[in-house]
């Protein structure tokens, strides 16, 4: 087992207010790991500064040799660390090919909007990049709904869609910012299978996530934040029975049968 990702004594504040509290962490190559903990226990900060979004006030975040910490998102990106947002941020007046298509911007090195544009003049390399979103919609089950206008598509399918774009940018490691909310169980339990799919198929994955189902069936390794503090870190027999995790967070949210 080896790490991954390796974060030291990381701390984001806010005016007054500290978010990430000299959190460390390491997301190992063989384990699905979650992040959990209460509303504004900095979960997404902690997102945000891994995928540099936010920059932490101090701490490394060590990747493949390299501290990431003050590197830009798209410096980030290229070195194969992907993210999606808790609220989904697809182009809703935009095709589902289409929005497939902006996740391989990365490799364009054009940005997002720019290679929306420019369409016309690079149609080789548009051809190509509709290649690769077709496969990446054929990987999420969403092919078949490929020339549909997004905001037709149900909310589970715009969250596999929301997959295949982050698909596209050929993660490494991809950050999943709470992928079940909002979806039903059967979609939940879709969810799952493509999560563990694409870690089959190689690609870490660290969610931060509040459905207890999801995090239980599909992840090795819990890290439970509380005010911005590491509270505790294990598997998810050990997580779920910790006296201080059930006091700060799961209370009656999971129990077991
Ligand atoms: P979580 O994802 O665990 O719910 P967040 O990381 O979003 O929590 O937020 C952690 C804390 O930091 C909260 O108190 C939140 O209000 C605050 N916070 C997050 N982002 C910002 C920001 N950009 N500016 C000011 N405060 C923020
Ligand atoms: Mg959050």
């Amino acid at each position: 087992m080896a790490n991954v990702l390796e974060i030291r004594n990381l701390t984001k504040t806010f005016g007054g207010l500290t978010a990430v509290d000299n959190f460390s962490m390491d997301i190992t190559d063989c384990q699905i790991h979650a992040l959990i903990g209460p509303n504004g226990s900095g979960k997404t900060t902690t997102i945000n500064m891994i995928s540099g979004v936010l920059t932490a006030d101090s701490g490394t975040i060590n990747y493949q040799g390299k501290d990431i910490r003050t590197m830009t998102t798209d410096e980030i990106a290229k070195l194969g660390i992907v993210r999606t947002f808790q609220n989904i941020k697809l182009f809703p007046s935009l095709s589902v090919l289409e929005n497939a298509m902006v996740g391989g911007h990365v490799f364009t090195g054009v940005n997002m909007f720019q290679s929306l544009f420019n369409f016309r003049k690079r149609a080789r390399e548009e051809r190509e990049l509709r290649e690769r979103a077709c496969a990446a919609l054929k990987y999420v089950g969403c092919y078949e709904l490929r020339d549909e206008n997004v905001s037709n598509l149900p909310y589970g399918k715009q969250k596999m869609l929301e997959l295949a774009r982050a698909m596209m940018a050929s993660p490494k490691l991809l950050l999943l910012d709470e992928p079940a909310a909002g979806l039903n169980p059967t979609e939940r339990m879709e969810l799952v299978s493509m999560l563990e799919k694409i870690f089959d198929d190689g690609v870490k994955l660290f969610l931060v996530e509040h459905n207890m189902d999801v995090v239980m069936n599909l992840c090795h390794q819990i890290t439970v934040l509380s005010f911005g503090k590491k509270i505790a870190e294990g598997s998810p027999k050990e997580t779920q029975e910790h006296p201080e995790v059930i006091k700060a967070y799961l209370g009656d949210r999971y129990k077991k049968v």
